[in-house]
């Protein structure tokens, strides 16, 4: 394994810990098949997005044939019409775009490399569905909308700087542009 993608497992091992101690899902109404939040820009790492393709190449040859179709589609869709628009602008346009999360399992509204998802799907968890879901319907959050406080531990934890937007970052690994 490489060392990008062992520190990226690490990272996620720690904060899957911190969050476990801190019962968040235990303040949340965050449940599986509840996926508004699987229709938003989610910042990847290249660590991450390593991690994510190896999970795809473990799926069944149809299932990746299925998401890698998706996450073709969605770079496109997120080049067209997330990428040109200012960096403040681009989760409201992301939402208004309908991009579901290439990994997004279109039936059980589930998570299709749960193990794998990166840091903000771990980190993320709301008090409110239907809060989540005036979201999804306006491309913002409603007035005074905060998500679960992320225990103390985390805070410190800076995220690397060279994020992009998970389904590029995705693709460009599994069509062999990212310089391996
Ligand atoms: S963050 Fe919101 S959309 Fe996502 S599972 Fe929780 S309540 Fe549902
Ligand atoms: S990686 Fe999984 S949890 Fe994260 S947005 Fe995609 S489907 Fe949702």
């Amino acid at each position: 394994m490489s060392d990008t993608k062992r520190s990226t497992r690490e990272l996620h091992a720690r904060i899957d810990a911190m969050i476990a101690d801190a019962d968040l899902a235990g303040q949340s109404e965050c449940v599986a098949g509840c996926a508004y939040c699987c229709e938003q820009l989610v910042p990847t790492t290249p660590g991450e997005a390593r991690v994510l393709s190896e999970a795809l190449e473990a799926l069944p040859r149809k299932e990746r044939r299925d998401i890698y179709k998706r996450g073709r589609r969605n770079a496109r869709k997120v080049a067209e019409k997330v990428a040109p628009h200012r960096s403040d602008e681009q989760p409201t346009r992301y939402i208004l775009a309908r991009i579901p999360c290439m990994f997004l399992d279109p039936d059980s509204r589930t998570c299709r490399v749960y193990e794998a998802r990166p840091l903000p799907c771990r980190s993320f968890y709301s008090p409110s569905r239907a809060h989540c879901r005036q979201c999804h319907a306006t491309g913002s959050p409603p007035p005074g909308f905060e998500p679960v406080p992320l225990p103390e531990a985390m805070k410190g934890i800076e995220p690397p700087a060279d994020m992009g937007e998970l389904h590029q970052m995705v693709m460009s690994i599994l069509d062999g542009e990212d310089g391996r």
